[in-house]
């Protein structure tokens, strides 16, 4: 074991004024789940995804960014029996509301350029469970996977075509952008997640990104126990307590003030990879498939491709973890957990391949670049001698 300090995947990183947000919080009593913190915070998310749009969204903050998934179901109207598409490859969180909902989820496969749905087998799926259901499925989850935005342009011409509503799971993407639009604006609903290793925290939290203020407002009262404007609590749906704290919402505050900085880092780190790791053979390293693609490389990803012994990817990472360095296997898809395995999937075997393939390599504001220099050095000795 090196006795060098360890690397690690993706943490928080602070730019400073977190802090002064905070203070400020208490100064002024507002130590609750709403208040000026929150509203500034929400404006400062709105600003950030609305730069390009002619049409503005608008984000509300919320406990984590599976409350935002669990709560722009609910606006979808998902209802118990439902089904609902969404995309194998992914973390948990993206599916689970959907059993929340007593809904059930129908798991559609990746393709080999963003690695995100296939909108081939996204159609097939419909046009299956419409033919063995005879209804609809009630929504689509599309994720953004490390950052990399799916291939919009023909998911949104799908949707459209079925008129199946969409709700894009973002949560590693805020920054990523397809041709010129921001991540969290391409379904009718999008999800941010704050989380202390995305791009960036409040600790924990996450936003819905909503298409109207109509939805903001509902997603508001459906956040804050459904109640309605009456002196006493009176209840006419089932609500959830998900607002994000005034206290949290200061450090999204300071957060905001240096998001474009992390994302550099990202960008850089993973040009840093792909300089390094680039000329090897069969390692594959995820860059933007085309201009139109504008990730923000939260994790950088590599895939060791055949005929890489199919051990590869396992053989590097305890490469890298005798280095005191943390790397691990990409997400492993939903059709192949314990947990869902009898649900209905579309598969062409490209997520079940990425997940023993691919490796998330450490990425963003904590990791130098001498740091990417060096783990791509151990990458590299470690391929050669297989
Ligand atoms: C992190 C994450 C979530 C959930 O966000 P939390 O804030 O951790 O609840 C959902 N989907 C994806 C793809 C994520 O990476």
């Amino acid at each position: 074991m090196s006795d060098s300090k360890r690397i690690f995947l993706c943490i928080a990183h602070a730019g400073g004024t977190e802090e002064l947000y905070i203070r400020d919080a208490f100064r002024t009593n507002w130590i609750t789940s709403l208040g000026p913190n929150v509203d500034a915070f929400q404006d400062r998310i709105d600003e950030f995804i609305n730069r390009r749009e002619d049409r503005p969204r608008y984000s509300v903050a919320l406990a984590s960014g599976t409350a935002a998934v669990h709560l722009g179901l609910v606006l979808l109207g998902v209802q118990p029996g439902d089904e609902v598409i969404c995309q194998s490859w992914t973390f948990a969180a993206s599916t689970n509301p959907v059993v929340y909902l007593g809904a059930k989820p129908v798991f559609v496969d990746s393709e080999p350029l963003t690695l995100n749905m296939s909108p081939e087998l996204l159609e097939m799926a419909i046009k299956d469970r419409l033919s063995i259901t005879g209804k609809k499925p009630k929504a689509i989850i599309v994720v953004d996977l490390y950052g990399m935005p799916a291939q919009w342009d023909e998911i949104d011409s799908i949707a459209r075509r079925y008129d199946i509503p969409v709700l894009e799971d973002s949560a590693e993407a805020m920054g990523s952008a397809y041709k010129g639009k921001q991540c969290g604006t391409f379904g009718k609903f999008g999800v941010f997640s704050f989380n202390g290793n995305k791009i960036i925290t409040t600790g924990a939290g996450g936003a819905l990104i909503c298409p109207d203020e109509q939805a903001k407002k509902q997603a508001i009262y459906f956040a804050t126990q459904a109640r309605t404007d009456n002196p006493w609590y009176e209840h006419e749906h089932i609500g959830y307590n998900y607002r994000l704290s005034n206290v949290s919402a200061g450090i999204g505050l300071g957060q905001m003030e240096i998001i474009g900085n992390h994302i550099e880092v990202h960008h850089r780190l993973n040009s840093l990879y792909a300089r390094w790791l680039g000329d090897l053979d069969n390692v594959r390293v995820v860059r933007n498939p085309s201009p139109d693609y504008d990730s923000n490389y939260w994790l950088t990803t590599v895939i060791f491709e055949s005929p890489l012994p199919i051990d590869t990817s396992n053989k590097v990472r305890l490469c890298l973890e005798s280095e005191n360095i943390e790397s691990r296997p990409l997400w492993k898809p939903m059709h192949l957990q314990p947990v869902y395995r009898n649900e209905v999937s579309y598969l062409n075997g490209v997520s079940g391949d990425l997940w023993i393939r691919g490796l998330c390599l450490p990425s963003g504001p904590l990791v130098s670049e001498s740091d990417v220099e060096r783990i791509s050095r151990l990458i590299r000795n470690c391929v050669e001698t297989i």
